[in-house]
């Protein structure tokens, strides 16, 4: 089974991601980061940005504006906010607004990455998100007619289909057995990874992903498409806004 570890760090959000508070003891601090034996802090990837949040210790509050990736998570403190010295063990809060409704945004990038290749087979290549906006890009040589209706009207109905979210990790071979998984994720996981965390919207989209989502579509509440941007031959930016 996977560790989930990044460095010394476990990585709790992976198995809970509903997890919003938690202890750790500081191994490492600096004002450029701060490192925890466990942490629940997306560090950031796949398109979804880090967490942001708080730790609490000794009476006194750090404020974590973000994580870096390197050897270690670092958790960045806000400028001039205390350290907390080794050793301490501090409270820890996600931001939950921020996390949630990111959860909401990536659980909606993949149901639209799935409407569009079930309903027009054009392949993503490539996507970013900010809380409840987000886009995505896709090879589609031809935009047809009423493109932009039919893709939200075809999301809208996956959410109201209420399709099911599951998280599973499974030895590569057996992954990389999931035919859908090749087009998405075959290149971007390195040979020496041995584990891999498939995120499956139940008979619409399977990918494999890092990310966080939420437990079913119905939560990502409604989606629009605001644009269909033509950024040169084929490449089309769709671009959306996720809402109640
Ligand atoms: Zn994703």
């Amino acid at each position: 089974m996977t560790t989930d570890l990044h460095g010394r760090t476990q990585r709790l959000e992976l198995s809970d991601q509903g997890l919003r508070d938690f202890e750790a003891v500081v191994l490492d601090a600096t004002p450029e980061g701060i490192v925890v034996n466990r942490s629940a802090f997306y560090p950031g990837g796949g398109g979804q940005p880090a967490d942001h949040g708080v730790l609490i210790w000794q009476g006194v509050e750090t404020r974590v504006v973000g994580v870096r990736k390197g050897d270690d998570l670092y958790l960045i403190p806000a400028e001039g906010d205390p350290i907390p010295p080794v050793g301490t063990v501090v409270r820890a809060a996600v931001e939950d607004e921020r996390r949630s409704a990111l959860m909401r945004t990536h659980s909606g990038l993949h149901v639209l990455c799935g409407v569009v290749f079930r309903d027009f087979r054009c392949p993503v290549t490539g996507g970013n998100m900010e809380p409840l906006t987000a886009r995505m890009d896709f090879n589609l040589p031809e935009v047809p007619p009423g493109f932009k209706e039919l893709v939200e009207d075809a999301c809208n109905a996956e959410i109201i289909a209420d399709r099911r979210i599951d998280v599973r990790v499974l030895p590569r071979d057996e992954a990389f057995a999931i035919p859908d998984i090749i087009r998405t994720a075959t290149n971007l996981v390195p040979p020496e990874v041995e584990d891999v965390r498939v995120v499956d919207i139940v008979g619409l989209d399977t990918q494999a992903d890092g990310g966080t989502h939420v437990a079913s579509t119905k939560q990502i509440g409604r989606i629009k498409v605001t644009k269909v941007e033509s950024k040169g031959r084929g490449f089309r930016r769709l671009r959306i806004a996720i809402s109640d």
